[in-house]
């Protein structure tokens, strides 16, 4: 099946955590989205590659996404030769996305990064009639979502209005990360605790939304980064909602 937009992570629940309500705001639009996991997450301190797939497919069927594939690259262990962007162009290939969302060209976690040159690098080869097989495709635009590592955004996407959405798609990981109103001591019996299991990193994933939200005179919004400028045909459509 064709989408409209692919995101595309590292790790099953990045691009949950990273663009998920940017994800439930295009579906709520009328865009077909798919996602893609480069790896099985099987490096993660908790949980199995095995459980984690379930839990993104629950993920992906609570953001209304029309399609989900899952690449087993190597989970802690990214590389970005040419067997991984044969990979990656044959999903590109198939599901003939217009649009992608990858991580940042750096990040704290070095798959990110790698990811990143990974997804820039098979979505332009994708283009090229004589590299591999399958009809040639090329996204129209790569534009990067904020993990850990923070970045000036080229743009942001007001999700208040699917924010519940995007929260109840995170409570789907739960081997991963701690559940949405849970308490200190709300931890899933999944194994040791870890940085994205802990309360905070929920609270860092409201609070980063309710900043940038606040920066654009919204509740909630997601940060997105271009390496290219943006051209609006209508400078109007740009002008902030909330804010005087
Ligand atoms: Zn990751």
């Amino acid at each position: 099946m064709n989408v409209d937009v692919l995101a595309i992570g590292a790790h099953p629940d990045d691009v949950e955590i990273c663009c998920g309500g940017a994800l439930a705001r295009l579906v709520a639009a009328g865009r077909r989205v798919g996602i893609l996991h480069l790896t099985c997450g099987e490096a993660g301190t908790r949980g199995t590659a095995e459980r984690r797939r379930g839990e993104a497919e629950r993920a992906a069927q609570i953001l209304g996404a029309a399609t989900l594939d899952i690449l087993d690259l190597g989970d802690g262990a990214l590389r970005t030769g040419p067997a991984e962007e044969e990979a990656v162009i044959e999903v590109l290939r198939r599901r003939r996305p217009e649009l992608v969302f990858a991580p940042t060209p750096t990040d704290r976690h070095p798959d990110h990064g790698r990811a990143h040159r990974l997804v820039v690098d098979a979505c332009f080869y994708a283009g090229l009639a004589r590299r591999g097989a399958g009809a040639p495709h090329r996204p129209a635009a790569v534009f990067a979502y904020m993990q850990h590592d923070l970045f000036e955004p080229s743009f942001v996407v007001d999700v208040t209005a699917v924010w519940e959405i995007k929260m109840r798609a995170l409570d789907a990981y739960e081997s991963q990360i701690h559940p949405a109103g849970g308490g200190a001591d709300a931890e899933p019996a999944a194994g040791p605790p870890t940085k994205i299991s802990s309360p905070q990193t929920r609270r860092m994933i409201e609070g980063r939304a309710r900043h940038y939200g606040n920066i654009a005179g919204v509740e909630f919004a997601e940060p997105f980064w271009s390496r290219t400028p943006l051209a609006v045909d209508d400078p109007w459509e740009l002008l902030p909602r909330g804010l005087r």
